[in-house]
């Protein structure tokens, strides 16, 4: 393509000509390993049903999965994608997330985290939404966008975890569905949007909501 020519492609992690994400730093991207919490998707020491992050919280997923730390060279990976809209980018997070995320069992489609009208339209892309799309094909799902925004939010960036939970509050409604739903986003921050995106989900009919994200923010 002439655009490949006036500006050649370089890896948004590393900078090195070539792929939008290179072979090397694809492969180092630091997986979340197993063992994890079975809730919330946090790694822990051992199995377990519940963790210091996620015991005592309301969340209306029954469990969340991601595939990569949420580190400085996945928040470049992330905020390229968002910003630049490089298409090969979902395909490349697909992958990754299929390679460290098993398919949730029984969930019978996949739905996505919905952007933000104006945030979105300027940007004229979406990565959860290609993101679902990408693991639609690999996990042989039907991708539904079945939520959406009841009012625009105030950007989640620099919010603390309760400051979070109120900021996104109802800020979803969906449409009808049944069964057990597959939620998709980009990055699992605190876990209260796709909280909040649950909710709705299963205000509208679903009898469970497993999460699956590309990045995680991890605590130490
Ligand atoms: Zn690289
Ligand atoms: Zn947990």
């Amino acid at each position: 393509m002439l655009l490949d020519l006036l500006f050649p492609r370089r890896c948004v992690v590393c900078g090195t000509p070539g792929a939008t994400l290179c072979r090397a730093c694809a492969r180092s991207l630091p997986r979340i390993a197993v063992p994890v919490c079975g809730r919330c998707g946090a790694p822990v020491a051992w199995p377990v049903a519940r963790c210091r992050e996620c015991a005592g919280r309301r969340i209306a997923f029954t469990s969340a999965r991601a595939a990569v730390e949420y580190d400085a060279r996945v928040r470049a990976l992330v905020s390229a994608w968002k910003e630049r809209g490089l298409r090969d980018l979902a395909s490349c997070a697909a992958g990754i997330v299929a390679e460290v995320v098993s398919v949730p069992a029984g969930a019978h489609l996949i739905t996505f985290v919905p952007p933000d009208g104006d945030r979105s339209l300027k940007r004229g892309h979406h990565p959860p939404a290609r993101l679902a799309r990408e693991l639609g094909r690999r996990w042989d799902l039907p991708v539904r966008p079945m939520l959406e925004r009841t009012r625009p939010l105030r950007s989640q960036r620099g919010l603390g975890r309760r400051e979070r939970q109120r900021n996104v509050r109802g800020a979803f409604r969906a449409t009808a569905t049944r069964g057990k739903v597959l939620l998709v986003d980009d990055v699992y921050t605190t876990g209260a949007t796709v909280s909040v995106a649950a909710t709705a989900l299963r205000r509208a009919g679903a009898s469970s909501v497993v999460v699956v994200t590309f990045a995680r923010a991890v605590r130490r």
